[in-house]
């Protein structure tokens, strides 16, 4: 086997006690920086009884209020911003999935570090500067396209700043540039295998080797069909836009968890309900510290991300912890009929039942009770089935879900291509009952 390449190997590898106490180190410092610069941090620390003489370690973390979406939100759009307007080159903002956007601000050096953040992950997927680097990611106020971008440029790749959509250009310039790495949403790599088979090509057609898919969660389940459809590896990427964007997390070739870059990233799994940290292996939102970050350095900061942490020696050399792939967001979770329930639940079944990752889920209420219908996309294969036949499946399908989450769901099966595709996250719940409340 190839030996295992690292971007910033000092860093990447750097020993486990020496990881923190530098993150203790850098963790005094970001904490007088906020302070001095950060007007409503430094009151939200005021309340709490906490003054930066506290800090004095990792270990003082848990003394530090946390900070929400909802805090950036009402402190929109600079509130936050802890340097001189003028030290800044750039804002990205959020996707505002979950409600009104939220800006952040970087110095260069800001910058340069979520670069070397991605550059981190193309090397870890196998990248170097011989690849083809065809970045499908939004591009503009989203992290996704300028963070891989940088990225990419950084390893050295020729780079392809696609952007998202036309699904035609994609594929022209993939084949014709013959591009080697493939990094977009996992929603819109699976439309893309999806849209070269139709057009007849086979896997082995396209020269890619990997795929750097993030941004919205997504299942093992998916991430084998999408190998299969494409013929490549595909690897996790995660970030949010209030870190810097992608990158935060990445996996290596060992595709079990994402290595966390605890150099510039101090994290916290925490119990949702009551905020307090939980033990490495426990199930619980993640929480960041960002260590180095000039412009937007955010203290405790509450993801909303569900995951599990894994301090356990990673095969490929990296020292960083593991982050599991996030089930989803806090509040993307669902409660029907007082179940829990989150859509990668159903996207699990989906695959295993052999559907393709094309569905939607819809919740609302009659009659005082929630009802749960689930649209699934058919391939045109499956679709020259009989009335009965697609009855049959929905039936069985219904089954494997009540099965998976305790409550009995309405199964759509529908025809191909009557489900919106997403260039950027997809949409897959479609929540009636908040726009009754
Ligand atoms: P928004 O919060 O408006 O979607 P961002 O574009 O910054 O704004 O998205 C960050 C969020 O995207 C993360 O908090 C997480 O919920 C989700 N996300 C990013 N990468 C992944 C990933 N690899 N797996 C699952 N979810 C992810
Ligand atoms: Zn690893």
């Amino acid at each position: 086997m190839e030996s295992e390449r690292y971007y910033q190997p000092q860093a990447e590898t750097m020993p486990v006690e020496q990881i923190r106490q530098m993150q203790s180190e850098k963790l005094v410092r970001q904490v007088r920086h906020v302070w001095e610069h950060v007007p409503p941090y430094r009151t939200k620390m005021e309340a709490a009884g906490v003054t930066p003489e506290d800090i004095r370690g990792v270990e003082d973390l848990h003394k530090l209020p946390f900070l929400t979406k909802a805090d950036l939100r009402d402190n929109y759009p600079d509130g936050f911003l802890a340097v001189p307007k003028a030290d800044c080159v750039r804002i990205q903002s959020t996707s505002g999935t979950t409600g009104r956007r939220v800006v952040a601000f970087y110095t260069q050096e800001d910058v340069n570090l979520w670069e070397d953040c991605c550059a981190r992950a193309i090397v870890a997927a196998g990248g170097t500067r011989e690849d083809v680097c065809q970045v499908s990611y939004g591009y503009g106020l989203f992290t996704g396209g300028p963070g891989l971008n940088g990225g990419s440029h950084r390893v050295g790749c020729l780079t392809l700043p696609m952007s998202s959509g036309n699904t035609e250009r994609q594929i022209q310039f993939m084949l014709d540039l013959g591009a080697t790495i493939l990094c977009c949403t996992p929603s819109y790599a699976a439309y893309l295998g999806e849209a070269l088979k139709e057009k007849g090509y086979k896997p082995e057609d396209n020269k890619l080797k990997a795929g750097i898919f993030g941004a919205e969660p997504w299942t093992e389940e998916m991430r084998r069909d999408i190998e299969k459809s494409l013929g490549i590896k595909a690897y996790d990427i995660y970030g949010l836009t209030e870190t810097s964007g992608p990158g935060v997390s990445f996996e290596c070739r060992e595709q079990h968890g994402m290595h966390i870059n605890e150099d510039h990233f101090l994290a916290e799994i925490i119990d949702p309900d009551t905020g307090e940290p939980l033990p490495d292996g426990e199930k619980g939102e993640l929480v960041f510290t960002s260590l180095d970050k000039q412009a937007f350095p955010l203290l405790r900061y509450r993801t909303r991300d569900i995951c599990v942490l894994d301090r356990t020696p990673c095969p490929c050399g990296r020292t960083f912890v593991r982050m599991s792939k996030p089930m989803g967001r806090s509040d993307d979770m669902l409660i029907i009929r007082g179940v829990n329930v989150f859509p990668s639940q159903i996207e699990t079944v989906l695959l295993q039942e052999g559907y393709a990752p094309n569905y939607q889920i819809e919740v609302d209420r009659a009659n005082n009770t929630d009802t749960l219908d689930v649209y699934v996309e058919l391939s045109e294969e499956q679709f020259t089935d009989t009335v009965k036949g697609v009855t049959a499946a929905e039936k069985k399908l219904a089954g494997a879900i009540k099965t998976m989450l305790g409550i009995n769901p309405v199964v759509h099966l529908v025809a191909p291509k009557t489900i919106a595709r997403s260039e950027g996250k997809a949409v897959r719940v479609v929540d009636k009952r908040k726009l009754i409340d």
